[in-house]
């Protein structure tokens, strides 16, 4: 595809997927305006970068539904001057559009070969800013915290708990909750000692691994 025609493609994404559906932020808009989804998609999947839909990327992984990302971005209400701790780089693609939306984004991912390929696509587009860690984010990255802002893109069995302590007062941890086939998003807010959560709509992740994530025999990639 021609660059114009991708330029094209990205403000009809964002039209359509995103404002259409109720998200008109525009500091939200803009950011995804901005980033090219296309540099972080498999090659062979270039053409289809800006369609309303998740993409396999490697490691039997998936980068999300655009509107899926922009809506996890709008609940963690970001400024622009916070420190937002991503969980599953994967593609690098939800960590370039925090990096468009606030100052400092650490991003954990569970797979050496996912985190080493996002931080390249990070560093091609733009956003090396964005530091990758290869770890077990079920654990958080506590060297980095506190944290303004969390999101996990994988479904947990719970919120673990790790991720709330390392929240700041005031901030917000977004993620996928459930098993494979019924998740919902929460949204939590740590206020002093206390946490209070909402559920906000159905949603279908890949699992999270480690310490407070699934096992490969509780949910098995391959289902
Ligand atoms: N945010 C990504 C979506 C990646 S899919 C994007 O924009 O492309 C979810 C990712 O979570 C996968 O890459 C998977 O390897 C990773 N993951 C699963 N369990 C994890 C864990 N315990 N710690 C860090 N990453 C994990």
């Amino acid at each position: 595809m021609k660059p114009k025609a991708l330029d094209e493609a990205r403000s009809r994404m964002v039209q359509e997927q995103i404002d259409r559906r109720g998200l008109h932020n525009q500091r939200l808009l803009d950011a995804f305006l901005k980033v090219p989804r296309h540099l972080f998609v498999p090659e062979e999947a270039i053409e289809y970068a800006y369609n309303d839909e998740p993409l396999p990327i490697s490691c039997g992984q998936t980068i999300s539904q655009p509107y899926i990302v922009a809506l996890m971005t709008s609940l963690l209400d970001l400024h622009g001057g916070e420190n937002v701790l991503e969980i599953g780089a994967g593609s690098g693609y939800q960590a370039a559009i925090l990096a468009e939306m606030t100052k400092t984004v650490h991003s954990v991912e569970y797979h050496a070969a996912l985190a080493e390929g996002a931080q390249k696509a990070l560093n091609g587009a733009g956003y090396g800013r964005v530091q990758v860690h290869v770890g077990d984010g079920s654990l958080g990255w506590p060297e980095s915290a506190p944290y303004q802002g969390i999101v996990v893109t994988a479904a947990a069995p719970k919120a673990p708990h790790p991720l709330l302590n390392q929240l700041d007062d005031g901030g917000k941890l977004v993620l996928p909750v459930g098993a494979r086939g019924r998740q919902e998003l929460q949204v939590w807010e740590r206020r002093g000692a206390n946490f209070t959560h909402e559920s906000i709509i159905p949603v279908s992740f890949v699992p999270l691994r480690g310490e407070y994530g699934w096992s490969e025999e509780q949910w098995p990639l391959s289902l």
